[in-house]
């Protein structure tokens, strides 16, 4: 599978898996639980999550999911801007650690950006790092103003990662945002790389259903493996049922050729000028 460097060297596959939504519906869980450890056994490393979804519920699921397997998962949590303050990450990663019943996360993000300066909460980064409860930290939803204000603090520069919308349908990122992570040789990992898995406008597209059939694969399994072709993204898709995990560690070594990527702009035609971060 394709993979991603991170700024400390690790390589990572370049398809892991999130957990938004999951633990909402009980009559869900098994299979969500069957979904992260079929992904695991596929090589999907790093399993994304945060406390905000289902206020802690889906950190006890992925707890679950991981237990006996910790060691062969990158596991990424998130605070929530509202404890972005240096004594309540500092709380909110204990947190977060006791609900997914490990002692150390792999990688925690900031959420969003919120009111407190980014150089408290990149302290408390710093200082979880040195207690060992997180290996390294990163961003989510930064536009390239951000990033910029965040590489000009106090170990500002330490930043692993930046969480943000990518998709065929959400291409703004590669206008400037793209360009500024790979000069800075910091990736990034692209949420909803399926746009929530429900967007008409890829799934019924002409070029999109032909590349499937011509490479034997889903109409998904091309829009997934579209988010990984640049070599500096690392795609998190949220996958409920083992198939749809099956076909997404598939997806990470379908490589597209030239032609196909411009068949790709042609229909989804990347940015010609700035496009504010676009959120979920
Ligand atoms: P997504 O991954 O783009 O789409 C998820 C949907 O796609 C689900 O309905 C899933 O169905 C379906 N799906 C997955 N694999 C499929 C396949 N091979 N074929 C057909 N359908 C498939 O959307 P998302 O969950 O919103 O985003 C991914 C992850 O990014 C989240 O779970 C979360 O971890 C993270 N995220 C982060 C932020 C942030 O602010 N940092 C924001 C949004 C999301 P089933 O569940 O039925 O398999």
């Amino acid at each position: 599978m394709k993979k991603v460097t991170l700024p400390d060297g690790i390589e990572l596959p370049a398809i892991g898996q999130g957990t938004w939504y999951m633990a909402d519906d009980k009559s869900k869980r098994h299979d969500e639980i069957q979904a992260l450890r079929t992904g695991i056994d596929q090589g999907l490393q790093v399993i994304d999550t945060a406390e905000m979804y289902g206020s802690g519920r889906s950190e006890h699921l992925v707890g679950e999911a991981i237990a006996n397997r910790r060691e062969k998962v990158f596991l990424v949590s998130k605070v929530l801007p509202s404890n972005a303050s240096f004594d309540d990450v500092v709380k909110a990663c204990n947190d977060s650690l006791e609900r997914l019943g490990t002692d150390y996360l792999d990688l925690y993000l900031l959420h969003w950006r919120g009111r407190v300066p980014l150089e408290e909460t990149v302290a408390a980064f710093e200082q979880l790092k040195k207690e060992g409860k997180i290996k390294r930290w990163g961003v989510s939803n930064f536009d390239t103003e951000d990033m910029e204000e965040l590489w000009a603090v106090d170990n500002g520069r330490n930043c692993a990662v930046n969480q943000v919308l990518y998709n065929l349908t959400a291409r703004g990122i590669e206008y400037d945002l793209m360009p500024w992570h790979k000069e800075k040789d910091v990736p990034l990992m692209a949420y909803c790389p399926l746009a929530q898995g429900d967007r008409q406008e890829i799934l019924q597209n002409a070029a999109v259903r032909d590349l499937a059939k011509a490479y034997g694969v889903s109409v998904s399994q091309i829009a997934l493996a579209w988010t990984i072709q640049s070599g500096q993204v690392l795609s998190i898709p949220k996958a409920g049922q083992a198939a749809h995990t099956m076909e997404n560690a598939e997806a990470g070594n379908i490589v597209l050729n030239k032609e196909d990527l411009a068949k790709l702009d042609k229909e989804f035609p990347p940015p010609t000028s700035k496009i504010p971060l676009e959120v979920v």
